[in-house]
């Protein structure tokens, strides 16, 4: 584990560090904003989280590994950001079968 990996997500939540997330089996990758994961996960360190992903395209989160970057400027021009537009929290019913 290194230094990097240990810390959590609010010490990069300064505009110049971003988190890809990629799933090795579909070959995808995203970045997120720190900012945004603090929002949905918490503080948490960036090793953990990877675990509160699931990757949009085989629905399996084995295989997601999140690392933290930060792109020279000039790479930045043109990279696409996944911003968190909304959180939705969804009303889910819980039943249980009592006995009369
Ligand atoms: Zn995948």
């Amino acid at each position: 584990m290194d230094v990097i990996s240990a810390s959590t997500l609010s010490s990069y939540a300064n505009g110049s560090y971003y988190v890809k997330i990629a799933c090795a089996h579909c070959r995808i990758k995203r970045f997120y904003d720190p900012v945004d994961l603090v929002q949905l996960c918490g503080n948490i360190s960036v090793r953990r989280i990877a675990r509160q992903f699931r990757c949009e395209q085989c629905n399996k989160k084995d295989y997601l590994t999140a690392d933290l970057v930060s792109p020279p400027s000039k790479e930045l021009v043109g990279m696409n950001v996944r911003r968190l537009v909304q959180i939705r929290i969804i009303r889910k019913p819980v039943w249980k079968d009592v006995k009369l």
